[in-house]
């Protein structure tokens, strides 16, 4: 295991991004259905460039609500990353000037979020708690766990992963409970996930293509 501190140039960035994106905490699931989507369909142009070479196999994105443990859990079979990968595209953020430029840019939330390439750390306006549990699709890789609280402390440990790609699991916090209700999710999932190369499910039995759900139990 090794610890480290996600590499900021501001004190901390967390409070930047819930104080500035407080009025739209909902596109948290939109920016990691998006990252899932992407490390999906970046492994399928290494597979039809003959960079990728074993089994593609079932490529859908699963998203899953529990409840009990207050977690959402976003799942895809794309690229993963190594550790090296999670360190350069998870945990240096370049966020040079970010407090002028939040503060002028502050009502155009994608703006912000677009600028900073910050998709992946809007999670924590939902959460107490991230977790990356990722596996790389390149030869002998390790699988890792990066943890973080919503402080820019991390935390990264090898651990067993069968399956190539990426889950985030969101410990969601007490102020976004409604996140947990299926139908929220739900209305999220009609909202933002239109017309996506890539099939989702949420649950068991609701699949989502072409912004419609389809029910797989019947399918
Ligand atoms: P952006 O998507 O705008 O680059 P993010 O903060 O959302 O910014 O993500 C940063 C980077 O982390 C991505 O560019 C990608 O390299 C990596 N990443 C995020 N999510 C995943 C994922 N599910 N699978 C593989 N890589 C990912």
């Amino acid at each position: 295991m090794h610890t480290g501190k996600i590499g900021v140039t501001t004190e901390n960035i967390f409070p930047i991004i819930k104080k500035f994106l407080y009025s739209d905490h909902e596109i948290f699931l939109r920016e990691l259905i998006s990252n899932a989507i992407d490390a999906t369909q970046k492994l399928k142009t290494l597979a039809s460039v003959g960079e990728y070479t074993g089994e593609l196999g079932d490529l859908t994105v699963d998203v899953k609500v529990n409840k009990k443990k207050k977690t959402i859990t976003i799942s895809d079979k794309g690229i993963g990353m190594t550790a090296e990968e999670i360190e350069k595209y998870i945990n240096q953020i370049a966020f040079s000037g970010a407090e002028e430029f939040l503060e002028k840019y502050k009502n155009q939330t994608n703006a912000i979020i677009g600028h900073f390439g910050l998709g992946f750390y809007s999670s924590f306006m939902v959460s107490d708690k991230v977790e990356i549990i990722t596996k790389s699709y390149k030869d002998n890789s390790t699988a890792v766990q990066w943890t973080c609280d919503g402080t820019p402390d991390y935390s990264i440990v090898e651990v067993d992963k069968e399956e190539r790609g990426t889950e985030i699991v969101l410990h969601i916090n007490d102020e976004s409970k409604e996140f947990l209700e299926d139908s929220k999710i739900d209305e999220l999932l009609k909202k933002y996930c239109r017309y996506l190369p890539v099939p989702i499910t949420f649950g068991t039995e609701k699949e989502w293509k072409d912004g419609k759900e389809v029910d797989t139990k019947k399918a």
